[in-house]
């Protein structure tokens, strides 16, 4: 397949190409496109042969359930049984932004685009890109992130292309996202919300706006036997071609451990690496050293990770070490992926 790659600029929208990519999600084909999260592949939400083919592109197992992305809120009933007093608190607040909702599906939803679940996700981005495809394809776009099953989501089209090209009809080049980190998911269909996977909107947001909020246990214990409630949760996603072992501890301990198995991995002949803050980078001794960014700045960090990821992959690095990161906020989320990402390989010292 010969992929169409076009930029359009979300603050000055090219409507004749808009109209074209639209067309394309109509007729059933497959465009990656910019999000403020990262970039997703969509596909007609309501079709289930796009959805097929959003597995296929990706190589993504099929009962790991797409997001359903809506521009209005006029669209939701569309797609759900109910919606419960909760979502319409949290959407009033947190929509359109980094926030999937978990609802009980309609008719409507084929369960190709859910997994095969009874739930669906949904989701309203803020990109005006984003929203203006959703809207010139009918309203219901299914979009997972547009990387191939077990890499990194992308955070610019470069790696879109990288991952995508030949496999679907379009890729729409935004430039670099703004978040850099997968939507928060939280599910209501359960009573109690309960977070599956955490994001940049943070359980302190969520908390202040429905009161109590669970969150799903497997998400940050490193040890957890049971499976997530997010199917997707339990794969190993963003996996590094090297080995990845995150460190917890207070500073100096952790630099003092990593430089240590450094020294070892590098004795049997192994390029080493390792991701580091702004504030300890010049502490190390590998090969590789990059930066994720300062920890005064987390938002930056979050921005940053995936591409530092896929850096690594490119340099061949067969030994790899990540400091960790788990505060409160928007840590959680970078911690997750993390932990994702090191097929929770994680060591104290
Ligand atoms: P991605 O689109 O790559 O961000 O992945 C979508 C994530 O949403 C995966 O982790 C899915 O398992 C999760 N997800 C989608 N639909 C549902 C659902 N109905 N119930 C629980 N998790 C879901
Ligand atoms: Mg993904």
């Amino acid at each position: 397949m010969k992929t169409k790659i076009i930029t359009i600029d979300e603050n000055n929208i090219n409507e004749e190409l808009m109209m074209q990519a639209g067309d394309i999600l109509r007729q059933g084909g497959l465009v990656a496109f910019p999000t403020e999260t990262v970039y997703g592949l969509g596909g007609d939400g309501l079709n289930e042969n796009s959805s097929a083919k959003i597995y296929e592109a990706k190589g993504r197992p099929s009962d790991n359930p797409l997001i359903v992305h809506i521009a209005d809120m006029e669209a939701l009933p569309g797609i759900v049984k109910e919606i419960p007093e909760e979502a319409y608190l949290l959407a009033e607040k947190y929509w359109p932004g980094p926030l999937t909702m978990i609802f009980y599906k309609s008719d409507a939803v084929p369960y190709a685009t859910t997994g095969g679940l009874d739930t669906v996700a949904v989701r309203m981005p803020s990109h005006k890109t984003a929203r203006a495809l959703i809207r010139a394809a009918g309203g219901y776009v299914a979009a997972p992130s547009a990387n191939r099953s077990g890499r990194p989501s992308p955070t610019v089209a470069k790696y879109v292309i990288e991952d995508l090209d030949g496999r679907v009809d379009m890729i729409i080049d935004g430039g670099e996202v703004n978040i850099g980190l997968e939507s928060t998911i939280i599910d209501l269909t359960d009573g109690q919300p309960v977070i599956l996977r955490p994001g940049y909107i943070t359980e302190e947001m969520l908390k202040s706006v429905v009161g109590q909020v669970d969150m799903d246990k497997t998400l940050l214990d490193a040890n957890a036997k049971e499976a997530p409630k997010a199917p997707g949760m339990k794969y190993r996603h963003y996996a590094p071609k090297g080995s990845l072992t995150v460190v917890e501890g207070a500073e100096g301990a952790v630099t003092d451990y990593i430089n240590r198995q450094i020294a070892v991995a590098q004795s049997e002949g192994k390029k080493t690496g390792v991701i580091a803050t702004d504030e300890t980078k010049g502490g190390y001794v590998g090969d590789v050293i990059k930066s994720v960014g300062s920890r005064n700045d987390e938002e930056a960090i979050a921005r940053q990770l995936f591409r530092i990821l896929r850096e690594f992959d490119d340099s061949d690095v067969q030994v790899m070490f990540a400091e960790s990161f788990d505060s409160p906020g928007i840590g959680q989320a970078i911690m997750n992926r993390l932990l994702k990402a090191a097929g929770h390989h994680v060591i104290r010292v």
